[in-house]
């Protein structure tokens, strides 16, 4: 069952979009050589609560902390800790805030210092491969459109579409139907109907799409040790197309 969200609900998940672009906002800023995981996990905690929001990951299924931090081979769910970020290295900041019963759910992939230039090819696609996949959200659209369209594009620039996990619905849950597989056939799965809202979420690989699961328990990471770069916002179909609703104004400021 896909839950479409009233008016009403849509202003309350629009808050808790708002508070974990904030916070994912301020989380990137403190991204730099040398600055331990676990520092940048206080940041996301820290300003999600001053927000008025409660984090989404802390606990979920067991989740220690409030930010997934996924650092070069690492493509999702990383666990954050002592290690300290280095010179070249790019990282993926994950986090989610529940407003008023309402969760948002956000992430990007940031350089750290200098990075080479192989790399930012990579995170310009990986973000390129979501903006594709919120223009194919639109009413009457399918989920086959979406999956499809930022898989050719990241496929198109000579990457590869994690298959093992997948963007969600999300409202009064993190992980609400339908599933938002980051592959799929044009005019194939459900169609996309106003209220219906989605974490769009590509995870775009350097080489195989293959993954595989740390001993940890959650850190996924790729095969082949190649670099992966995660892009995602939540979204709200509308009659007029996809309404980004974790996209701050261009003078957003923390
Ligand atoms: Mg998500």
């Amino acid at each position: 069952m896909i839950d479409l969200k009233s008016p009403a609900e849509l202003s309350a998940m629009r808050r808790a979009c708002r508070v974990a672009a904030l916070a994912l906002l301020e989380v990137a800023r403190a991204v730099r050589p040398g600055v331990e995981t676990r520092a940048l996990d206080r940041i996301a905690e820290d300003r999600i609560r001053e927000l008025g929001g409660v984090p989404s990951f802390l606990g979920y299924r067991g989740f220690p902390a409030s930010l997934c931090v996924s650092v070069n081979d690492e493509v999702v769910h990383g666990i954050p800790g002592r290690r300290r970020l280095r010179e070249g290295e790019i990282v993926s900041l994950d986090l989610g805030a529940v407003i008023e019963g309402f969760h948002g759910d956000i992430a990007t992939t940031v350089p750290v210092g200098t990075v080479t230039e192989e790399l930012r090819r990579l995170l310009r696609v990986a973000e390129g491969a979501l903006e594709q996949g919120i223009r194919a959200a639109r009413p009457g659209a399918r989920l086959g459109d979406v999956g499809a369209a930022i898989q050719r594009h990241a496929e198109r620039h000579g990457y590869s579409v994690v298959r093992d996990f997948a963007g969600h619905g999300v409202g009064r849950r993190l992980h609400e139907e339908p599933q938002v597989p980051n592959f799929g056939r044009p005019g194939s799965g459900v169609v996309l109907r106003p209220g219906m809202t989605l974490a769009i979420e590509p995870m775009v690989n350097a080489g195989t799409h293959e993954v595989t699961v740390d001993p940890d328990g959650w850190t996924v990471r790729t095969r082949d040790h190649k670099p992966s770069a995660h892009f995602e916002h939540t979204v709200a179909v509308t009659e007029s197309g996809a309404d980004v609703l974790t996209r701050l104004p261009e003078d957003a400021s923390v």
